[in-house]
């Protein structure tokens, strides 16, 4: 039940806005050991807040985030070091993430540094070894960001990533701001390394290709909601929540023939300011019924295995 309402400012001195911005807006979900759990949904949906709250960056206004039995929000300031150890993040921005002031060695050393790992030269052997997992040549660890592409600094972030050891790597957009031709080396960097370093990852993306090659199963979210979650095939195959067959149906086909089902989307996701009522789904929804302006749809069990929130899934075929 992970929640983050951020209060907002009210525009009176001194006086509490009574306005809140519900970001992440009860999530329920796990992640198993060496998966790949996608999350996708259009910018604005909770994907990055969801993601800074597992890794405890923020700290959640209801609910728990659990690793190997224990939460991370009850943690005190020591234990939470630790765990961290454990979770690391790349970043989308692969301009934005590295400090332009340190060599790459220092940016890649940097978290073993913090978290008081080895000394100097064996922090160095890590970080040549690290450069070369990635793809890149030791002798960059003398060089400035600024010198490397956006797919050499996103292997950067990897190797600083993976410098500690971990357990879990939350991507948050790790290939949206690369070009495509550089996009797929990177995917296929990350699935090799979730082979050999027995890495379990949380992928978002906005992109269903990207995640269709990534991930394992799915979770669809709207406006800080998850809306269906399900393997790759259940998802992929028999998507139950109309915005997930409005989402799949975007994806460019092979043959233009199958662009006829396609579903276009009125508008943009509604400000999670005020959230609309019932359904936050209802206003774009092009299946929408009365009863979706005010009744919450809940997650339900699918037949296929999936679970998805929607009121149509409790009709059956006669009352349509
Ligand atoms: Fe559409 Fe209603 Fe289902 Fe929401 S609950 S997705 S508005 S049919
Ligand atoms: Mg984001």
């Amino acid at each position: 039940n992970l929640k983050k309402h951020f209060h907002m400012q009210s525009p009176i001195p001194f006086k509490k806005s009574s306005q809140s911005v519900k970001a992440v807006d009860g999530l329920d979900f796990d992640v198993y050991p060496g998966e790949t759990l996608g999350v996708v949904g259009e910018s604005g949906c909770g994907k990055s807040t969801m993601a800074r709250l597992v890794n405890q960056l923020i700290t959640p206004s209801e609910g728990t985030v659990e690793f190997k039995g224990s939460n991370l929000v009850e943690m005190n300031a020591q234990e939470l070091r630790a765990s961290r150890k454990s979770i690391q993040m790349v970043f989308q921005d692969p301009y934005a993430s590295l400090d332009p002031r340190k060599k790459v060695g220092e940016l890649i050393a940097e978290p073993l540094l913090i978290h008081n790992v080895g000394d100097q030269s064996s922090r160095k052997k890590r970080v040549q070894y690290l450069l070369e997992v990635v793809g890149l040549e030791g002798f960059h660890a003398e060089r400035y960001p600024h010198e490397f592409s956006g797919g050499q600094r996103q292997r950067i972030n990897i190797a600083r990533a993976l410098v500690l050891n971990p357990d879990v790597i939350i991507c948050d957009e790790p290939v949206s701001a690369l070009d495509v031709s550089v996009q797929a080396q990177v995917i296929n960097l990350l699935k090799r390394l979730q082979k050999e370093f027995d890495l379990t990852y949380i992928f978002i993306s906005h992109d269903l290709n990207v995640v269709r090659y990534m991930c394992d199963r799915i979770a669809v979210m709207y406006l800080g909601k998850i809306v269906e979650m399900g393997t790759y095939q259940e998802v992929y195959n028999d998507p139950q929540h109309p915005y997930t067959k409005a989402l799949l149906s975007a994806v460019p086909k092979e043959s233009p023939h199958d662009d006829k089902n396609r579903v276009i989307l009125k508008g943009s996701v509604p400000s999670p300011i005020n959230p609309p009522s019932g359904c936050h789904f209802h206003e774009r929804c092009p299946v929408a019924m009365e009863m979706c302006k005010s009744i919450v749809p809940e997650l339900q069990d699918v037949e296929n295995g999936s679970v998805a929130s929607c009121h149509l899934l409790n009709k059956n075929q006669e009352e349509l």
